[in-house]
């Protein structure tokens, strides 16, 4: 039967996917099949897999590739990639079917790769250096569409490297715990060992401080790792750069990180981008140690990536060290990662607000 609303099937999970063909008289081996093709190697379904028997053939013939088919499969088109120049760094920007863009960024260091994946177009939280902030907030993405950007980093490592995909990061545009649901239904399937089989353990949801998410990942054992994006020791600071800030309270965060920490055990990972004059001073290094005392942590601080809508500047790499070395004598594992990438405009956001320019400039 077909309802005229057409959904993605990309969006099941494998238990409503199972549900569904029981529903038409189909029963697992045909889900088992489906789930395969849909998550697997080849482009999903283009053309559909002669292994299908007859019955999962006819039911897509009617289901998906019929003119008033009730179902479609999230395959979104490249509108452009870049390369860094040492090749390290490839970042898309890829159409969706409402035609609105998001970027996936696939990064490798030393044969092992790295997905940094979109969950909203746009972002609400408006974080004054952030390129996708600075765009506002346009939709969520549904599960397909989170998964779907991991299937085509998948792809493009199967045709380059013959490697896998080692670790996923939702870093890229929005901001994760603002779609929870989609998220979490999106990462079971892509930790499912009968779809994309990313190890749970490498996978990083990156926040910019959801208090009462951050307690619902804790309360639900949620066995994903998590990244506060931090950036301010003190209320002040961090409400300068991160409007949010004003909603949860440096305390009431440290608390739901402290709930977390004894909820889950694993170490938080903090992102900190560090931008000149603003939050790079020993001091506040100092207060940071201060600040983070008992909760089990790793520091990651990030030069900014300069963006058309904030003045800021990178700190200079000697006060980082500086930065680094403070935290580290508090006795805090402590990354200071280098601005790979940057020649690809490796900043969160920024390939889709360059092709935005490029495009308004080439039409006006
Ligand atoms: N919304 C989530 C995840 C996406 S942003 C979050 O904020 O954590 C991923 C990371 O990129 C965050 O740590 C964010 O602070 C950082 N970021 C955004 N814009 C940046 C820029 N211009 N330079 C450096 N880091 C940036
Ligand atoms: Fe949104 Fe994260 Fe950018 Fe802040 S840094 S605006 S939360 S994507």
């Amino acid at each position: 039967m077909t309802t005229g609303l057409a959904g993605s099937l990309h969006d099941l999970s494998f238990a409503e996917m199972q549900q569904r063909l029981a529903a038409d008289g189909l029963n697992q081996v045909h889900a088992r099949s489906l789930w395969r093709a849909l998550h697997g190697h080849a482009d999903p379904l283009q053309p559909m897999p002669a292994s299908f028997l007859g019955p999962l053939q006819r039911w897509l013939e009617k289901h998906l590739y019929a003119n008033d088919a009730d179902f479609f499969v999230d395959v979104p088109e490249t509108v452009s990639e870049t390369h860094s120049s040492d090749g390290m760094t490839r970042k898309y920007l890829l159409r969706l079917r409402d035609g609105r863009t998001v970027e996936t960024v696939l990064m490798g260091y030393d044969g092992r790769f790295t997905a940094c994946v979109s969950t909203q177009v746009g972002c609400a939280m408006g974080c004054v250096f952030c390129a996708t902030g600075q765009m506002g907030f346009t939709r969520h993405l549904r599960p397909g569409e989170i998964i779907a950007q991991v299937l085509h980093v998948q792809r493009v490592l199967r045709s380059d490297h013959q490697t896998r995909l080692r670790n996923l990061v939702l870093m890229g545009m929005g901001e994760p715990l603002h779609n929870y649901d989609a998220v979490m239904k999106a990462l079971a399937t892509i930790a499912d060992v009968r779809g994309p089989s990313l190890s749970k353990n490498r996978i990083t949801i990156s926040t910019v401080g959801l208090v009462p998410a951050i307690r619902r990942m804790a309360d639900e054992g949620c066995p994903y790792n998590l990244a506060l994006s931090l950036h301010g020791a003190d209320d002040a600071q961090r409400q300068a750069l991160i409007p949010v800030g004003k909603k949860w309270d440096m305390a009431e965060l440290i608390e739901a990180c402290r709930h977390y920490d004894r909820t889950i055990g694993k170490r938080i990972f903090i992102e900190w981008t560090m931008i000149a004059g603003q939050n790079d001073s020993p001091e506040i290094a100092r207060q940071l140690a201060e600040l983070l005392r008992g909760i089990n942590v790793h520091i990651n601080l990030i030069p900014l990536n300069p963006t058309a809508g904030f003045a800021g500047s990178a700190t200079a790499h000697k006060a980082g060290l500086v930065f680094q070395r403070i935290l580290r004598d508090a006795g805090y594992p402590v990354t200071f990662r280098q601005r790979r990438g940057i020649d690809v405009a490796a900043g969160c956001g920024q390939l889709k607000s360059d092709h935005s320019a490029r495009t308004s400039a080439a039409s006006s």
